[in-house]
């Protein structure tokens, strides 16, 4: 029997660079379609905490690899918690920024962590933002949409980002371009899934477009598949 092309449950993939509004917007959409919402760099991030917390080399991709197998990485709808600690807000310091880059660089951990990403997002109704959903996690994903804005712009909302640490409003807008642009550089040049704009994504320059104006633009685009 076929099912009703309406109550079909979609997979979203959002990716693009830090600071384009991924987050924001993935949790939007989430919210008004009541799908779930998954951030995969929070995964890299909860990670890269872990893999400090017990002092491992962040080249060591056997060490990684083996950490990525064994721990427990929960990130639905808010909660960020490994091995059972909330460490929501102990993931978001630059010293973190760095580690989780330098883990995602390694392909034995991407590898555990794509097989989790596959296993929460397979029966849809799932926003997933990260790097690579469109392009590797869920390459047939329902609807990709590559955020992207003014690396200024990326630099001026991490700086003021509350959640952040960096984010006090006191951070250096100049430091904290500097910190991205290494960042970009890492996570488009890695051998392993690296930052890409997927042939079939729906590229949406955010710089100076405010969150309703991209949220509704991908609901309407969401509502269109159907
Ligand atoms: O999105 P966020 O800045 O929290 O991601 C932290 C890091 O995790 C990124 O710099 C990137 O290296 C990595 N990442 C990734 N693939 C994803 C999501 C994040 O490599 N799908």
């Amino acid at each position: 029997m076929r099912s009703h092309p309406s109550t079909r449950l979609f997979i979203i993939a959002i990716d693009g660079p830090s600071g384009a509004g991924k987050g924001t917007v993935a949790r939007a959409v989430a919210a008004s379609l009541g799908y779930r919402h998954v951030d995969t760099g929070a995964m890299y991030r909860a990670l890269a905490w872990k893999a400090v917390h017990e002092r491992l080399k962040l080249e060591d991709e056997s060490a990684l690899a083996t950490l990525a197998r064994r721990a427990v990485i929960e990130v639905s709808d808010g909660v960020v918690r490994v091995d059972g600690h909330d460490v929501k807000e102990a993931i978001r310091t630059a010293e973190i920024d760095k580690a989780a880059a330098a883990v995602a660089r390694q392909p034995g951990v991407r590898e555990v962590l794509i097989r989790q990403q596959r296993e929460i997002g397979v029966g849809g109704g799932v926003v997933m933002e990260g790097r690579d959903i469109g392009t590797v996690v869920f390459p047939s994903a329902d609807l990709k949409i590559y955020l992207d804005a003014s690396p200024e712009e990326r630099a001026r909302r991490r700086a003021t980002d509350p959640s952040h640490a960096s984010g006090t409003g006191n951070a250096a807008v100049q430091d904290v371009a500097s910190a991205l642009a290494e960042r970009d550089r890492s996570d488009s040049t890695r051998k392993a899934s690296p930052l890409a704009l997927a042939p079939d994504a729906v590229l949406i320059d955010t710089t100076g477009v405010p969150v309703d104006a991209v949220v509704q633009r991908v609901l309407a685009l969401a509502a269109r598949r159907r």
